[in-house]
């Protein structure tokens, strides 16, 4: 951290800021120039509250040095991490497609789909039992059935499950069921509590992007997780708000290499979630595996018409499997596969 003094300032000021240093348990290397004095703040200045030093008088400025988030930085760890969920690695050469409907609906509808799934050469599977729904009035998700639906289906294809968890209180509920990825959605990327309390569990999270959220903020998110002692993250871009109402979310496909140079963790994107339509999905999703992504997070359902919940963006059986074989191309394009 670089300690700005304004030209006014004297050495009284300089004092107080060194003295505050020391306080802070930092070291001050002080470089006194024609114009202006420059401090030094030795030390890790990611405990430090920059507003206590920015209210020092004679302080004109505080400038950070360091990236406010350390274990998933790729500073912390140069190679690229792979994440295992068992048997599957997401974040190595081969591509991971995740694929299932939004929710879990019935034992039929699970069964069916996660046969598509298999079918589509995917080999991961998600599903939401717990849904974030905008409305209260609207489905909320078939919640502790739904996991046990999502399980029961998913085990004749030997397909681990990827599910939302919104309220902590189910956590214990998400263990018992062996959900094998916990993911955290857009609208609980801030959530603090609950990044903490997966942060304590070694179970693989998606991490999405906050619908409003910059990359930092994103960043120090995963921190939080990571903090608690679980590394098992995997960033997922699902589009942020913007000013265009013509599909859903902007896909932010230049978050993709952005990620890839700041983190070594795994970066998945989630191209329904973005486009919103599932005639947008196909492009949405060569474009991310194009630009580098490690996997990606399609909805798919067995009758798209008839889903419960984002009817509109599902890919049929027949349109996931078709994805499967455009994707192949693009990763042996790039030296990787599906
Ligand atoms: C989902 O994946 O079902 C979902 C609700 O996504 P998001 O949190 O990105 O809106
Ligand atoms: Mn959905």
């Amino acid at each position: 951290m670089i300690i700005i003094m304004r030209a006014d300032s004297g050495e009284q000021q300089i004092h107080a800021v060194e003295a505050k240093l020391k306080a802070m348990g930092m070291g001050a290397h002080v470089s006194r120039g024609i114009e202006r004095t420059v401090i030094g703040a030795i030390g890790d200045e990611r405990k430090i509250d920059m507003e206590a030093l920015e209210v020092i008088p004679g302080v004109d400025n505080v400038v950070r040095v360091m990236k406010p988030y350390k274990i998933v930085s790729r500073d912390s760890h140069p190679e690229n991490s792979i994440v295992n969920v068992k048997d599957v690695p997401i974040g190595g050469k081969q591509i991971q497609v995740i694929a299932g409907p939004c929710s879990v609906e019935t034992q039929p509808q699970m069964d069916s789909a996660a046969a598509s799934v298999a079918e589509a050469g995917c080999r991961l599977m998600r599903g939401g039992a717990f849904k974030p729904r905008t409305s209260p009035y609207a489905f909320q998700g078939t919640g502790v059935q739904g996991l046990e639906m999502f399980r029961q289906a998913a085990d004749r294809h030997h397909l681990p499950i990827v599910t939302e968890l919104m309220d902590v209180r189910m956590l214990d509920k998400f263990l018992k069921n062996e959900v094998d990825v916990i993911q955290i959605g857009t609208r609980n990327m801030a959530n603090f509590d609950l990044l903490k309390e997966v942060g304590k569990v070694h179970k693989p999270v998606i991490l999405k992007r906050g619908m409003s959220a910059t990359i930092s903020e994103w960043l120090m998110a995963a921190e939080y997780i990571a903090a608690g002692g679980n590394h098992n993250i995997i960033f997922c871009e699902r589009g942020v708000r913007s000013f265009e109402t013509y599909y859903r979310n902007m896909l932010d496909v230049t978050a993709i290499p952005v990620l890839k140079r700041e983190t070594h963790l795994p970066v998945i994107v989630d191209p329904s979630h973005a486009g919103g339509k599932a005639w947008m999905v196909p492009a949405l999703a060569r474009a991310a595996v194009a630009a580098g992504a490690d996997g990606l997070l399609v909805e798919m359902h067995p009758c798209p018409s008839e889903a419960w919940c984002d009817a509109d963006q599902a890919l049929s059986p027949q349109e996931l499997a078709t994805l499967m074989g455009e994707l192949g191309a693009i990763a042996g394009a790039l030296g990787r596969e599906v």
